[in-house]
């Protein structure tokens, strides 16, 4: 059996007028959302990138390229869907997922059970085979001015020898 990890990192800039979805979770109380070509969910792509990382089969920007129209205001819960078929083709098995999304305001704790539930239904794992966090940057750096929105994320896979 081979066990491997991979590790996932994205960020996204705030801007007025759009949505802010976490892990296919709208933010209800948000007065802005996070620019992007695809619906810019930072915390769905961190994963998707932990994913393919563990699995030695890329990046999301290789799969998923930002100058492809078909992927305009994409649903990341989607194409994190896709990105799970995808290892079940190279016969990887999911295991575990594990994240942090680095967020100055609004607090999003209340919506960890959800986000939990949304990523877990995607890639067919246990509510708690997917551990969500949450922390703030202490006022520092672009987080800390609250101009974006940060992630990271560690997956574990295995597959039989
Ligand atoms: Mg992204």
């Amino acid at each position: 059996m081979s066990d491997r990890a991979g590790i996932g990192y994205d960020s996204h800039r705030f801007e007025a007028g759009r949505r802010f979805v976490l892990g296919g979770v709208e933010v209800p109380e948000a007065e802005r959302g996070l620019a992007g070509h695809s619906d810019a969910d930072v915390l769905t792509h961190a994963i998707i990138d932990a994913l393919l990382g563990a699995a030695g089969l890329g990046d999301i920007g290789q799969h998923f390229p930002d100058t492809d129209e078909r992927w305009r205001d994409a649903d990341s819960i989607v194409l994190l869907g896709e990105v799970c078929r995808f290892l079940g083709e190279h016969e990887w098995r999911i295991l575990h997922l594990d994240a942090t999304v680095i967020c100055e305001t609004p607090k999003l704790g209340h919506l960890r059970d959800e986000i939990r539930r949304s990523l877990a239904g995607a890639i067919g794992l246990q509510p708690l085979e997917v551990n969500v966090k949450f922390t703030t940057n202490e006022g520092m750096g672009f987080v800390g001015r609250g101009e974006g929105v940060a992630a990271m994320a560690v997956a574990s896979v295995e597959r039989a020898d």
